[in-house]
């Protein structure tokens, strides 16, 4: 388990550029779904187009909100030292999957182990 070490600070730059651009996304997506600089047109066949234009922007925020949370998730874990350390079972986190994903809390089999536990009977 030696040589692959996780860099921490990188992780964290990188987590706190990416938190600057959600931020930056969802309040975006939610002055446009306020059309604060865009008022909802007199016209129906506008509005429609206006709404579903909406329906896309809401769906943004929300995903930028959902990712916001995750970030701010790894970067609480990053400052108390547990960010490599897996949610679940205590054990370390595979640098190589907190690579491909930042925002896990879990090793591998725990994380599969989730999906496994979803589909298992009651056999047993
Ligand atoms: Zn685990």
């Amino acid at each position: 388990m030696e040589g692959a070490q996780v860099d921490t600070e990188a992780v964290r730059e990188r987590l706190l550029k990416r938190r600057e651009e959600l931020r930056q996304r969802a309040s975006d997506a939610s002055a446009d779904l306020r059309h604060e600089s865009d008022p909802l047109s007199a016209d129906f066949a506008e509005q429609v187009t206006q709404r579903e234009n909406d329906d896309v922007l809401g769906a943004i925020s929300h995903s930028a909100q959902a990712e916001l949370q995750q970030v701010e998730g790894a970067l609480r874990r990053l400052a108390s030292g547990r960010y490599t350390t897996c949610a679940v079972c205590g054990e370390d986190i595979e640098p190589e999957r907190l690579a491909a994903v930042p925002y896990t809390d879990r090793c591998r089999s725990c994380a599969e182990g989730d999906r496994a536990a979803a589909g298992r009977g009651a056999r047993g």
